[in-house]
């Protein structure tokens, strides 16, 4: 070899050598969202075989803290027991679901806070993080705290940090610029990052301000303008701060509650009649912003103290489905700002409960803010806006959801907008998620095409949600083709 080939050769040699990671592919983050209920019910054991050998699982998002059914315990009453766990409901008798938290609780990290007292009754001294991560661990697998804003009455001092409705009564729901809350989030971070051996935290809030919340902007219930949040001193003040002036607001959403109260079409119409109080009472946009500055801010906080125990932690957020749906909340999504303190974000792209969630926000909007619009015109407006492209009509999305090209249009949408930034983008993948008896379900081919979809797409992963123990296994097994498609299960 002369002098030349081999310098050549050294070189490509070192330079190969030298990165190797540059050259791979990063890894696909594969989760799962999981609750106590389930690795009690079976066993860690045999749950993770199942994750492993089903979906070549390689994440665990386990539910930590909630007060809700969405994520923690068994299926809910009415809808059919999957597959596999306890063949009973857990709405009743002496281990009923009641919420909380799913592991022990450092009582240190709590000192700054009135809300002290959140453990979860139903499985005792079982600490779900404890019983998991070491066998995770054993197999590779990362575990990651899965916890929501979702919260009970019964919580001790709970009033002390809830949001004031605009009537004034407590809402149920807690304030991100009320202490109480601020410094138990904070708390809550801390403590998983230095009593456990996690590999990150992801957070989720399903709710929006007062102005979206009087429209009825989503695909819950419709909501009562009296009982919109939040209105409590530490928010008035805040606002006062940012030149907002609060009775200003208060007389806006007055007036919204009066029009929304109405029986008979204004006199100018619905639409027309709400642009004339958003611009009578700026205010009321400003109070929404208000609240998903807060909440933003509240991201920002978990994340910066998350990082400033454990740099190596990933820090993110499950982002709501009212995304998919609702134009305001969608722009409140800013991803290029939130990305700013999101390691990755899961955002809910639930294919088969989407078309009947889809639904219920356009008979929501059409008693709002376009009650002049036939539903059927409305919803194709919305697929205008919102950049759906092959979604069904009004009377059949019930029963046949949204298809894999919804999961794939969001998925695009989102990997664009996140361009250039370092946030990872796990689609939210729903596995019999609930919906109404004659409505469309989950099913292995489904399944398997939203995976597909979201990947096509560009994601950096996907999370298999809500809950295993909803979940049956030929559907979950129906990602797991998709995975084995891709060479990644
Ligand atoms: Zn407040």
């Amino acid at each position: 070899m002369n002098r030349r080939a081999f310098v050549q050769t050294t070189a490509g040699a070192l330079a190969a050598a030298q990165m190797p990671a540059a050259a791979a592919p990063a890894p696909k983050m594969i989760g799962i969202q999981a609750g106590a209920v389930s690795f009690v019910d079976e066993g860690v054991e045999k749950v993770l075989d199942e994750f492993q050998q089903d979906a070549g699982i390689n994440t665990l998002f386990v539910a930590t803290f909630t007060y809700g059914r969405g994520i923690a315990g068994r299926q809910l009453s009415g809808q059919p027991l999957p597959d596999h766990g306890k063949q009973e409901y857990d709405n009743h008798g002496r281990n009923a679901f009641h919420g909380g938290s799913y592991t022990r609780i450092h009582a240190q990290y709590y000192k700054d806070t009135v809300l002290q007292d959140f453990r979860a009754p139903e499985f005792g001294d079982y600490d779900v993080l404890e019983a998991v991560i070491p066998a995770a661990r054993k197999r590779g697998m990362k575990t990651m705290c899965w916890f929501e804003d979702v919260w009970s009455n019964n919580v001790p001092n709970v009033e002390q940090a809830q949001e004031r409705q605009l009537d004034g009564g407590n809402a149920h729901t807690l304030c991100f610029n009320n202490p109480n809350y601020r410094n138990w989030l904070l708390g809550t971070v801390e403590d998983y990052a230095r009593s456990y051996d996690i590999d990150g935290i992801m957070w989720g809030s399903e709710r929006q301000g007062a102005f979206a919340d009087a429209l009825s902007s989503s695909h819950g219930g419709r909501v009562d303008v009296a009982r919109t949040t939040c209105f409590c001193d530490f928010c008035e003040r805040k606002a006062r701060d940012r030149g907002i002036d609060p009775a200003r607001a208060r007389a806006g959403f007055d007036a919204l509650a009066k029009f929304i109260r109405q029986e008979k079409r204004p006199i100018d119409g619905y639409y027309v009649s709400v642009w004339r109080l958003m611009l009578r009472y700026p205010e009321m946009l400003a109070w929404e912003m208000l609240w998903t500055d807060s909440l933003r801010e509240t991201y920002a906080a978990m994340y910066q103290h998350a990082k400033s125990v454990k740099p190596a932690l990933g820090v993110g957020w499950h982002i709501w489905h009212n995304n998919s749906f609702s134009p305001i909340y969608r722009a409140e999504q800013d991803l290029a700002e939130i990305s700013q303190y999101s390691d990755f974000l899961k955002m809910v792209m639930y294919h088969n409960c989407g078309g009947p969630r889809m639904a219920g926000y356009i008979r929501n909007v059409a008693s709002t803010i376009y009650g002049d619009v036939p539903a059927d015109e409305l919803l194709n407006f919305h697929y205008r806006v919102l950049d759906y492209k092959h979604e069904k009509r009004l009377a059949e999305i019930p029963q046949a959801g949204f298809s894999a090209d919804y999961v794939f249009q969001e998925a695009k949408r989102a990997r664009a907008a996140l361009e250039g930034t370092k946030t990872q983008l796990w689609p939210g993948i729903d596995i019999d998620i609930p919906t109404g008896g004659s409505q469309s379900k989950s099913s292995p081919d489904g399944t398997k095409e939203a995976v597909l979809a979201a990947f096509r797409a560009g994601a950096d992963g996907v999370l298999l949600s809500r809950k295993y123990s909803e979940m049956k296994l030929a559907n979950l097994r129906g990602a797991g083709a998709a995975l084995r498609e891709l060479g990644l299960a």
